[in-house]
């Protein structure tokens, strides 16, 4: 008997060209397709004149269709999970049943294609040799102001997804945490005719969307450039990190620790606490 796979097939994020080729002949050629929505998926699946029947897999299923769609697997049928838009697993359900196929012994086999924060990201202008995801960020104020405090010092390019209701309010939270100079990009609306790709330092950012309201709809990438220091500038936060520091360890030390955590100057530092010490 044939052996069971899982293709984990990407779909496009806007423009139906960017429906690869193989994914197509992957939809074509398997005996079920799991879509997030199936009612959504079906407009895909006619104009690429795949008649496959589908199947719905979504976050309130998953743990139900996962044994279905193993025993299936066992069965050695072919496989293949679809989300509404772009890449399966990205903010999107699927982990648990490409995780078990795995520990089952499963071939699970991507079939690469779009995926919004690769496309926002590469044509950012940001820093792209080192970043982090952190997909969708708090939907509440507080919480999102606790979560971005967190990722102050992160020196990583950070992309997030945001929906249009909380771009504004997001973007005055950045402006509050990480100030208003921090250089952010917005990627709206990507493969689709209203795209647009805006770079400006966080203050600017928030006067533009809201001088068009037109702006605010549609999907968003939302990216902020990582964290660097201005070598001769002590933040309040190193300020107070080196003060604490500075209680428990000799002078030199503290500041060379604090230098690595913050970037700022190991001599700058070490300047400022004999300033504050003696
Ligand atoms: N799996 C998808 C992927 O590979 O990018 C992401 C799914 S997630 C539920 C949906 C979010 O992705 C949207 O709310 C938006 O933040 C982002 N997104 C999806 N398509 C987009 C597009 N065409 N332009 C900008 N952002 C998009």
């Amino acid at each position: 008997m044939q052996s069971g796979n899982l293709y984990i097939v990407a779909t496009p994020i806007g423009n139906l060209q960017d429906m690869t080729q193989r994914a197509i002949e992957v939809l074509q050629s398997v005996d079920l397709i799991y879509a997030e929505d199936t009612r959504h998926s079906k407009k895909l699946l006619l104009h690429i004149n795949v008649k496959t029947p589908l199947s719905s897999f979504h976050d309130h299923n998953e743990s139900h269709r996962t044994k279905e769609l193993l025993q299936k697997l066992k069965e050695g049928k072919q496989l293949a999970l679809i989300s509404d838009a772009g890449t399966p697993l990205i903010s999107d359900p699927g982990y648990h049943i490409v995780h078990q196929a795995q520990q089952e012994g499963f071939n699970v086999i991507p079939i690469p294609g779009a995926c919004a924060l690769i496309t926002a990201l590469c044509a950012s202008g940001l820093a792209t040799d080192r970043f982090i995801f952190e997909g969708f960020l708090p939907a509440k104020t507080a919480a999102r102001k606790k979560y971005l405090s967190a990722l102050q010092y992160e020196s990583r390019t950070i992309i997030f997804y945001e929906s249009c209701h909380r771009i504004v309010e997001t973007i005055k939270d950045c402006i509050e945490v990480l100030g208003s100079e921090r250089q952010i990009v917005i990627a709206r609306e990507l493969t689709k005719t209203f795209e647009t790709i805006h770079n400006a330092p966080a203050a600017q950012m928030l006067t533009w969307l809201q001088q068009d309201m037109n702006q605010q709809r549609g999907e968003f990438v939302l990216m902020l450039a990582g964290y660097h220091a201005c070598p001769e500038e002590i933040s309040p936060e190193a300020k107070r990190m080196l003060a604490l520091l500075m209680n428990e360890l000799p002078l030199k030390k503290a500041a060379k620790m604090t230098a690595d955590l913050t970037g700022i100057k190991k001599n700058r530092l070490y300047e400022y606490g004999l300033s504050i010490s003696s």
